[in-house]
């Protein structure tokens, strides 16, 4: 039997796991939001017809010389700002030799002991509210290979397909430090790093188009031990639940051979998410030896005091930054603050309302409300709202300045998500507003109190809740045009 594969020990039970500790550190790719590619003036776009945004650079055919992209670099450089990275002076791209059917010129230009950027940080808070620090090693930029397309054909059983319209679009690699100790805290990890990629524009980080690509490396050790355990990689976590469950099913296995009294076998391996397991790709013995060296067409890269600066000052807000600007300049409350900022286009929309309307708590309220709600029945992004928030900050201003109650806003609202109008519009059209006469709001409660004599008897015998009955009959007699809040006045005054 000796040589022979022995059959996978069973994976580790939760109270085997218990005694280890996992390590995770994560390696991540940004696709950059250029308008062209990294090294020549193709557009830099998805969906294109494969093969048609290729040119004599990022085919890699002999003569053809790489240009660096300013606006690749800008961006890079803007994602190393946002993640607290320092910016070298100078940086140096190299060239990372292997084969591959998508990798026309037979290497990649990376950056490799002289990256764009090093010794970062992301900030995540744990369920417990605690904020941890993780650590960003370096920040390099690179370009990407093309797609290989092994099924889906007619004739994929005998033919793989190569679409290089890939090739050469500008990629952050950004890897952090092995500080994660659980598929959680890589899971926000990887959400605090896509929010703040989205938030500076940098990228908008669509995993089902392979902008933001993961690789995750995990280990585990004795609870206690100082000395880290063997890591193994897993390769092209394409999106967050796969991140996490890879995550956990390879701190099983590892525990469970562990257990078993075997060692961990340093290597590559990939997560298939039908079965939910890890299988191994490469072992350590098979892994490339890239032969890295400096690359011969591109001069280092040099990044001037005054140019770091220049990004430095065009940097948009932070979702953290904005997360806590809403807390104290907008008065809401973390939690609100917190979903308001789960988009880039959703804090934006918010603010825009929030500035509309006069009144940012009661604009938080119906963005994270009603307005949310409509979208979801309606399966739409906040980016294609057919309510403007100018038009929602008029809304609520004009609950805020007495004209409409909130149950006149509550009917208004879906009515201008379906037809884009003003609210003012609509309460023309249909003769909706807040009853603001006090004389008719008088004479109708007048009409309550006299039809009820029974409530009124239980009020005075001292049962106040009775309140709420009366204020429901006002809405309904008035067709929700009247404000509560004057109803219960007046009813407090004439129930004496
Ligand atoms: P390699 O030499 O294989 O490229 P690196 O030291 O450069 O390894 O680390 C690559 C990634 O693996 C980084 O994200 C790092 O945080 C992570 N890493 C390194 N050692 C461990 C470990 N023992 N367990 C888990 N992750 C690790
Ligand atoms: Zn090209
Ligand atoms: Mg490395």
């Amino acid at each position: 039997m000796k040589g022979m594969a022995t059959a996978a020990p069973p994976l580790a039970t939760p109270e085997q796991i218990a005694l280890y500790e996992p390590v995770i550190g994560l390696e991540v790719h940004v696709q950059l939001g250029t308008r062209t590619k990294i090294f020549c003036a193709c557009p830099n776009e998805f969906g294109a017809a494969p093969n048609t945004n290729v040119c004599p650079v990022c085919l890699g055919l002999p003569g053809a010389l790489p240009v660096l992209n300013q606006q690749a670099v800008e961006l890079a450089m803007q994602a190393s700002l946002a993640l607290h990275c320092e910016v070298r002076g100078q940086s140096v791209f190299a060239r990372k030799n292997y084969f591959y059917p998508d990798l026309p010129k037979g290497y990649q230009i990376s950056q490799y002991d002289r990256p764009l950027a090093e010794h970062g940080w992301v900030e995540i808070e744990l369920p417990d509210g605690a904020v941890k620090r993780i650590g960003v090693t370096r920040l390099h930029m690179e370009d990407d290979a093309g797609k290989s397309t092994h099924d889906g054909y007619r004739d994929s059983s005998q033919y793989s397909y190569v679409d290089l319209n890939r090739t050469g679009s500008p990629l952050a690699e950004i890897v952090s430090e092995p500080d994660m100790r659980s598929s959680d805290e890589a899971f926000l990890y990887l959400t605090e790093l896509k929010l703040a990629m989205q938030f500076t524009g940098v990228s908008n980080c669509d995993m089902e188009k392979g902008n933001l690509r993961c690789d995750a490396n995990v280990s585990v050790r004795k609870r206690g031990a100082e000395k880290f355990g063997t890591k193994v990689e897993i390769k092209n976590l394409n999106s967050f639940r796969f991140l996490k469950q890879a995550i956990d099913f390879e701190i099983a296995r590892q525990v469970g051979v562990l257990e078993a009294g075997g060692a961990i076998a340093q290597e590559t391996r990939l997560y298939n998410p039908d079965v939910d397991e890890t299988f191994s790709m490469r072992s350590k013995e098979e892994a490339h030896d890239y032969r890295y060296f400096p690359e011969p067409d591109l001069v280092p890269l040099a990044v001037s005091g005054e140019w770091l600066a220049r990004v430095k000052a065009s940097m948009p807000e932070l979702p953290a930054g904005r997360r806590k600007r809403f807390v104290s300049e907008h008065g809401l409350r973390e939690y609100d603050a917190q979903v308001l900022t789960a988009t880039r286009a959703l804090a934006d929309y918010y603010e825009v309302a929030a500035k509309a309307s006069g009144d940012p708590r009661m604009a938080a309220h119906w963005v994270t409300g009603d307005l949310a709600a409509l979208l979801k029945a309606a399966g739409k992004e906040v980016e294609e709202c057919p309510v403007s928030p100018e038009r929602l900050g008029e809304l609520i201003a004009l609950i805020a300045g007495g004209e409409l109650t909130g149950k006149l806003a509550k009917e208004i609202l879906p009515k201008m998500f379906e037809t884009g109008e003003a609210a003012r519009a609509i309460m023309e059209r249909e003769g909706l507003k807040a009853m603001s006469d006090s004389g008719e709001l008088e004479k109708i409660v007048e009409g309550i109190i006299a039809a009820n004599p029974k409530q009124v008897e239980q009020y005075r015998a001292g049962k106040t809740s009775v309140i709420q009955f009366f204020v429901g009959q006002a809405m309904k007699a008035t067709r929700g045009q009247a404000n509560p809040a004057a109803v219960s006045e007046i009813l407090r005054q004439k129930l004496v």
